[in-house]
């Protein structure tokens, strides 16, 4: 729960610039992208550049970063336009956490169902 970055992290790969990314918005603590595999018009993946590995790490060990990465969250929906949006954590492999340094999803740009399948 330091937050070094790790050398198999992926999203730690992109913070680097080792992995090219679609970036849409980047802070001193944080960095935005373009999901890979968009799931809605608007689908960014905001970051925090420290590594950890789901939001309750982070959560529990960098509060201040967890609430930068929520205020990105906003600045992002600004950004792209947007009226209504979804922010989502993944937290776990059951719930289809698949990459273990925290990112929040920014969705929108579509009508989103709720409940969520
Ligand atoms: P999770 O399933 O862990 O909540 O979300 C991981 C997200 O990262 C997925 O939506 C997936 O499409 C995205 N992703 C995986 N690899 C890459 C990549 O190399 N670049 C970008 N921009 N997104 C990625
Ligand atoms: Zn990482």
């Amino acid at each position: 729960m330091t937050g070094e970055p790790r050398d198999d992290c992926l999203f730690c790969k992109i913070v680097a610039g080792q992995i090219p990314a679609t970036i849409v918005r980047e802070t001193d603590t944080t960095v935005a992208f373009r999901d890979i595999n968009p799931q809605a018009p608007t689908h960014v993946l905001v970051i925090p550049k420290a590594h950890y590995r789901d939001a309750a790490a982070l959560a529990e060990g960098a509060p201040e970063l967890a609430a930068d990465v929520l205020r990105e969250t906003r600045a992002v929906a600004e950004q792209e336009q947007l009226d209504s949006y979804r922010t989502i954590f993944n937290t776990g492999s059951g719930a289809g956490q698949t990459v273990w340094h925290t990112h929040a999803h920014v969705l929108g740009g579509r009508g989103l169902e709720w409940p969520p399948g």
